[in-house]
């Protein structure tokens, strides 16, 4: 069990047991120096060091607590006086030493309820064409969201009225329950029912939003696409999710990017790629062909002998880059097709063109063929 482990208080702070006031002050201000987060960023053992300076500190530096330590050791400080509480974790031992010794931590619990809380972050799904993803766009997404109730302002009281002080608990938002305990009396401190810890009471709740301080709307919200935006990508619009309670911030929407998948391109990165259609003549003679492209057709030059699977790249043909910086490239890949429905006259030809044929006309030269490709297009 955790406190069983605990070191001795005296121990930790390195002062006698009867050390004055000023010595365990002294002490503590110089370890806590010491082993400060600030001092020790990302230090996990210095951290555990300074909560159990700390920890030391608060109870040795109390009279009250310091002469509880003294009588009855760890078990002193804990929650029911027997030890049987693990307190988990360090942030909450404040509270338990406010509960248990009563002392000035009142209200802590209220601050908490009424303390200012961000809203929540919306997520919406916008589906985009490819062409909007490369060149940008302006779209309107409709978000139903919690928004501050504008009858009360957020406040949930109808107008002129205003939340009673909640008679339960006079406002502090708890209730203390005596408890007696081997160890004497304690107070223990729970959170007020009758006010769920605000330390008020709605009696008007606002018509509107029924006391609630936010209504639910559906509003249109404008986003903006910047160019390049990519399959998957997530924009961020602060303020624009939920409305905040108690006067916190807004939280902030965030739109998933989804591109409808185009007929002709495909997309990697900021490079294009798609598939032209020529027939074999074209590709044994070569020719100018006609390619799409997202600023429209372009003429293209295949070189001759230019073989099916062959790709071409059209520089600065690609998709802007989303901070600038220039285009990314197209690739058009060559796919010889066959040709079919033939005439007499076509297929006598081309039997007389067969018997024509030569080994050397079949040697793909790979070698020559980059060649040739490179000084006509790649320049
Ligand atoms: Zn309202
Ligand atoms: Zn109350």
């Amino acid at each position: 069990m955790f406190f069983l482990s605990k070191r001795d208080y005296y121990e930790v702070l390195g002062v006698s047991r009867d050390a004055s006031q000023e010595e365990i002050k002294k002490a503590y201000r110089k370890l806590a120096r010491k082993y400060h987060p600030d001092v020790n960023p990302g230090d996990k053992s210095a951290e555990e060091k300074f909560k159990e300076v700390k920890e030391a500190y608060d109870v040795l530096s109390n009279p009250d607590k310091r002469a509880r330590y003294d009588q009855f050791g760890h078990a002193g400080t804990d929650d029911n006086g027997f030890g049987g509480a693990d307190f988990g974790d360090f942030g909450g031992f404040g509270d338990i030493f406010d509960m248990f010794f009563g002392g000035g931590g009142f209200g802590g619990g209220r601050a908490r309820q009424n303390a200012p809380r961000k809203g929540s972050d919306l997520r919406v799904d916008l589906e985009i064409t490819f062409e909007e993803a490369a060149f940008g766009t302006k779209k309107e997404v409709t978000v139903p969201r919690l928004e501050e109730c504008p009858e009360c302002n957020g406040s949930g009281t109808s107008p002129g009225t205003h939340p009673e002080t909640c008679d339960v608990c006079k406002g502090t938002g708890q209730v203390r329950i005596n408890q007696k305990t081997p160890f004497g009396h304690f107070q223990t401190i729970k959170t007020c029912t009758e006010c769920h810890g605000t330390g008020k009471i709605n009696r008007h709740p606002c018509d509107k939003c029924y006391g609630q301080g936010r209504v639910r709307r559906r509003r249109k919200i404008k986003v903006e696409i910047p160019a390049g935006v990519d399959d998957g990508a997530r924009l961020r619009i602060a303020g624009e999710g939920e409305a905040g309670t108690n006067g916190g911030p807004a939280g902030d929407l965030y739109v998933f990017i989804t591109i409808k998948p185009h007929e002709i391109f495909s997309r990697d990165g900021y490079d294009v790629y798609c598939e032209i259609p020529v027939d074999f003549v074209q590709a044994a003679l070569g020719s100018e062909i006609k390619v799409p492209t997202l600023d429209g057709k372009v003429k293209f030059t295949i070189p001759e002998g230019t073989q099916s699977g062959t790709s071409f790249r059209l520089k600065g043909k690609g998709i802007p880059r989303l901070n600038g910086g220039g285009r990314g490239d197209q690739y058009v890949k060559v796919k010889v097709i066959t040709l079919t429905n033939l005439s007499e006259k076509q297929k006598r030809i081309l039997r007389q063109f067969a018997e024509t044929l030569t080994d050397s006309n079949r040697n793909v030269k790979e070698k020559g063929f980059f060649q040739r490709f490179k000084d006509a297009f790649m320049g």
